[in-house]
């Protein structure tokens, strides 16, 4: 295990992981699905490359939930905390939220913000973004 691995758990502690490379971007996704997915105001991630993401205990507890052509989530069958993104059932970042100690990266952008609740206002100064991050094509509209 590297010195920059980042660790993390679920509530009850029967699912355990490890990302063994420093966590790429981070993001609070406030589309309507994480958001109903966290039960929360939005959701924070951190990218993560799948080939560095290892389940390190209770992986018979994970449960993935993917929505028709897009991504998903994959959390504790046994207590219900959300763990990780996915897509095509292959991890592709995890949830700052279950993150042990410090993830050493900062959320920098808040997305799907045309999706955000009207119960939540948005006060820091990260950019906000309609959908989700631009490519380099500029916004979709
Ligand atoms: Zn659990
Ligand atoms: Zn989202």
């Amino acid at each position: 295990m590297s010195e920059s691995a980042i660790t993390g758990r679920c509530l009850c502690g029967v699912v355990t992981y490890r990302v063994d490379a420093p966590l790429g971007a981070a993001d609070h996704c406030h589309c309507s699905m994480c958001r109903r997915q966290h039960g929360a105001a939005f959701a924070t991630y951190a990218d993560c490359a799948p080939s560095d993401f290892a389940w390190t205990s209770g992986e018979e507890a994970v449960q993935v939930y993917e929505v028709t052509g897009g991504g998903g989530w994959a959390f504790c069958r046994n207590c219900g905390s959300t763990l990780a993104g996915t897509d095509g059932g292959r991890i592709t970042s995890v949830t700052l939220g279950t993150v042990e100690g410090d993830p050493h990266v900062r959320a920098a952008s808040h997305i799907f913000v045309d999706s955000k609740a009207p119960w939540f206002e948005i006060d820091d100064t990260l950019p906000q973004h309609a959908a989700r991050e631009p490519a380099s094509d500029g916004d979709e509209n």
